[in-house]
Parts: structure tokens; sequence; C-alpha cells
């Protein structure tokens, strides 16, 4: 099912949360929420409400960090410190199970939301980060539909926005203490209306003014869940599908089974690739926090039957991101290795997960003794590119390799073999002249780009996450014609920025900050704030420095 959300169900929503929020903080000026995602697919954005002065929000994928070392993942977590965070208690759990206890981030409010969660978790949530903990009950369909009280536990309903019933099986209001099935009904959402909408959560009203003297209606909501249980947990809890099903949809992972063996879990999924370190984690986690914190998740992928004629070494559709290099090599050689090509590598930064950005590509390149021209080199290529999102497969002749200089030094170096070897297929390492000449030329390029760009008219509109990845390249590349003038062979971004400072690059602290940005490893900042507008200047006054030294 689609959901369809429209402006007044949005700001209805942004409204209730900050109405929330200040009910624990207080009604300081100042707000910045942060909503925390593993999402893979999702973007991290910065905004201001106009309607709400002084109300940061930002939206941040943790998918990206999460590949970082620990030292700078917690690094980047600190970033959190004296803000409110918003996020949904299954990725909450990962959260705190990759942190563990005491991790020195101190926000000022976790509010959890989106799916049930045990006391448990609130309890852990406490120890990792020495803040409160509070909750909304949110739809998808519905937006905030009651706000947890922190005097009572009870849930108050957001009366403005919803229309909530307890009902029993004929569908029959119930009274006070009845559990039943709670229908929604959302007042603000006018682009997708519902009646009574039951999504199978229990609850029961409860009787009586509540000790924080709100008025109004208030939920007692039951976490007790059984029906179509994957796996009966201790003390009766079930891990339903449900349960797990956001958390799978934002991992990307097909899971069809939970299979508790005494005190091992195995969760069996049906995905094209196994389950990566960040997949492991988030979702045992998650299954930790359902049915105990001491069971040990075992990942198990399941068979699939494979599509006819696909190779072996099939990775299928998916982000290259998941695939070890060596799986992507294997494949690549086996589709290669029948076209009479005399050498073929991979370079790109989406092969090093802690640099992975989500504009990372995968390059292929292939080295021919013939005509790229050739209606059977593009078909290749096409063919390669369609199996493999993001792949780019670059076909060239040794000749086209010596016109550039700079792409040549990043495949000698960066390169992860498909077949053959570059030196035996005659490409050979360029002339310093070479490389000046080509860093001329490009310098006056990115130059021009950059100011166009920069002192463009709708810099409000702009993505301050794109903008800081075309940052990265222009200062990567900029710092790698200067590094490899000064007879420095490394092209990788990792080695580049370890080495500029040596070489008295202008803001070495800004422009790594600037690649933290662009691969959503800190938080983006508002568009058109200085910060973000920052980027792009840094990235032109290190073409200048570069050009300066040609
Ligand atoms: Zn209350």
């Amino acid at each position: 099912m689609e959901i369809v959300v429209d402006d007044a169900a949005q700001h209805a929503e942004l409204s209730a949360l900050v109405r929330h929020v200040r009910r624990h903080v207080g009604k300081q000026a100042g707000l910045a929420i942060a909503h925390l995602t593993l999402h893979l697919a999702s973007t991290s954005r910065a905004s201001v409400s106009p309607d709400l002065p002084g109300v940061g929000l930002v939206k941040w994928n943790l998918s990206r960090a999460w590949q970082l070392p620990d030292d700078e993942f917690r690094s980047a977590v600190r970033d959190m410190h004296g803000k409110v965070i918003t996020v949904m208690p299954s990725v909450m759990a990962a959260l705190c199970d990759r942190l563990g206890p005491s991790s020195g981030v101190g926000p000022r409010l976790v509010v959890l939301s989106g799916e049930q969660f045990t006391p448990s978790l609130r309890e852990r949530i406490q120890v990792t980060f020495d803040c409160p903990v509070t909750a909304l009950y949110t739809l998808a369909e519905a937006g905030i539909v009651a706000h947890e009280c922190g005097e009572s536990g009870t849930y108050h309903v957001e009366e403005t926005d919803a229309f909530v019933e307890v009902v029993g099986d004929r569908g029959d209001p119930l009274p006070p203490g009845g559990v039943g099935d709670i229908a929604v009904t959302p007042l603000v959402n006018r682009a997708m209306p519902l009646l009574r909408y039951v999504n199978g959560d229990k609850g029961a009203w409860v009787d009586g003014p509540c000790g924080c003297r709100r008025p109004g209606p208030r939920l007692r909501l039951l976490a007790a869940r059984t029906q179509h249980a994957l796996v009966a947990g201790p003390n009766g809890r079930g891990v339903r599908k449900i349960d797990l099903a956001k958390l799978c949809r934002q991992l990307d992972l097909s899971v069809s089974r939970i299979v508790q063996n005494s005190d091992e879990v195995v969760v069996e999924h049906h995905d094209s690739h196994p389950a990566t370190d960040f997949q492991r984690t988030a979702i045992a986690a998650a299954v930790r926090s359902l049915m105990g914190a001491d069971l040990t998740v075992r990942m198990l992928r399941t068979a699939r039957e494979r599509a006819a004629g696909a190779p072996a070494a099939d990775p299928g559709q998916v982000l290259p991101a998941f695939l070890p290099s060596a799986d992507i090599a294997a494949w690549a050689h086996d589709v290669l290795r029948r076209q009479g090509v005399l050498a073929a590598v991979l370079t790109g930064s989406a092969l090093d997960p802690a640099a992975v950005s989500r504009f990372s590509d995968i390059d292929v390149t292939v080295v021919i003794d013939d005509d790229p021209c050739q209606e059977r080199w593009y078909a290749l290529a096409a063919a390669m590119n369609q199996h493999l999102a993001t792949l780019r497969v670059n076909v060239t002749e040794v000749a086209g390799l010596v016109r550039a200089p700079l792409v040549t030094c990043r495949l000698l170096t960066e390169r992860h073999p498909v077949m053959g070897t570059l030196e035996e297929a005659g490409v050979t390492w360029p002339s310093v002249q070479d490389l000046t000449a080509e860093a001329r030329f490009w310098t006056q390029n990115a130059e021009s780009v950059l100011w166009t760009r920069l002192t463009a008219a709708d810099r409000q509109r702009t993505d301050p996450v794109r903008d800081a990845w075309l940052a990265s390249r222009f200062c990567l590349d900029a710092l790698r014609y200067r590094l490899l003038r000064e007879g420095v062979r490394v092209t990788a971004a990792r080695h580049v920025l370890q080495r500029a400072p040596e070489f008295g690059v202008p803001d070495a602290t800004d422009i790594r900050h600037v690649f933290a940005v662009s691969r959503e490893h800190r938080p983006p900042p508002t568009p058109g704030s200085p910060e973000a507008d920052g980027f792009l200047r840094v990235a032109l006054a290190c073409v200048r420095w570069l050009g300066r030294s040609l």
C-alpha cells in the first residue's frame, strides 16, 4: 500500500512532535530535533519550518556512518549530543548494541515511535545515553495518534489530529478497561482519508483523570501481540512479521523465518547476497530487543531458485555497496573473459564501505586492443550496467588512457584486478609534464563550475549533501594532482586525505568535514545555511591552491 500524506498532515505531525518534545525539555527557544534511520535508500536532509521558529530538523541516515570503525562511529554519533533524537525502537536497539553502555553521547531526549517496544529497551537506552526516553503512538497512515504521558505512562490522544476508538470483534466501542482493537480515523490527512482504520494494535481506555491533569481520553497500549508470530519468544511474547517488517524494508533484507533453538535464534532470509555486517548487527539487535538480550542471533541465507541462464557468480540486481569487491570482480571476470579483453580492473569509492556515499559508483575499466567505438562494446557495457546498479563500464584502448593521465594514475594505484594486468596491456605511469598539462586545463574548468554553482540564484533549494559530494570530488582531484606532481603516488580518498596536510593544503579540517557530510557520516546542514555554502567555497579554495602551484 502506498501512503500519501498531504502538507497539512505533515505540518500537524511536526507540530504534535514539537509540542510533545517541549513538554519534556521546556519552552526554550532553540530546539534541534534529529530523526535517525538505518534506511539504506533514504536521504539525509535538514530543514527549518517557517511556522516553528527556532526548531531545526534533520533526518540522518546512519547506514553509511555504520560502516565506519567503532571509534569513528562513536565520534560521529556524538553529533547528537544535546539534541532531541526521534527514532524507531528497532533502530535504537541496534544503536545501543553498537555503542554499548555509557556511550558518552548525551542527547536531551529520545522519542521512540513507529513500533512497539519493551520496558527493557527503555532501560537500555537510558543506560546508553543517560537521558530521558519517551514515546509517541504513530501510524504511517495517520501520523501522531497519541503521546506517552511522562506522569502515568498512558497515552493521551491527539484529539485535533485523530479520532480514536477501542472496538470489540464486531466494531462495537468498548468501555474503559475493555481490551480491543484500536481504530483510528485520521482527521488531518485529506490526501488519503481513512475511516476507523484498524492495524492490529490492541489497547484499552483508561478511566479517570491523569496525574498530569491533562484532560481528554487516554489509552493503555498492549505490547503482547501474538497473531501471525514468526516465533514465540519467552514470556509468551512473539516476534511477528510486522515487528521486523519496517526494519527489514529499511535494510533491504527479505526475512522469511525465525527459528529459535535454546539460546540461539536463526534469522532466515532469501536474498541474492549474504547479509552484510551492517544488516546482521541491525537485525540481531532488533531480535534481541524483542526476545531477550542474552540470545545469540545468527543469519542464514536460504536458497532461492536461480533464474535460468544466470551465471554462478551472479550478484543479481543489487546495490554494489553490499557486495565485496571480490564478488564483483569474479562476476565481471566471468562476463569479460569471453570478449577478447587485455585487462580489466575495478575502481571507485563504492568498493570502500567507509568511503561510500549515495552517489558512489563502481567503475569497471576494460582495456582492449581494438576500437572501443564498436557496437559490441556498447552492447557489453549496456548489458553489464543493466545487471548491476550504479556500475559504470568504461571500455578503452591504451591510447585512450595516455590522453587521461589522472585516470591512469587512479587505475594503477586503486585497482582491484578483474583479469590480466594493466602493465601487460601496455599501460604506463604518466609523466609529470602530462599530469601538469591536464591539471591546468582541469583547474580552469573546476573554478568556473564551482563559481557558477556558488553564485546561483536558487541556493536555498539545493541539497547540501549533494553539494558536499560535489565539493569533495573537486577537492579530491585537486589534492590528487598536487600529490602526484610531488611524486606521492596515492589517489584513494583515504590516503590522499591523510597525506594532503604535508603539502600545505588550506582548510584541511574543513575538507575532512566536507567528505564526512558527503558520505552522511555527519548530519547535513540546512540548505542555504553558511555551513552548506561553505562546502563549495572550501572546494574552490582547494582548486585555487592547486592552480597556484602549477
Ligand atoms: Zn498524563
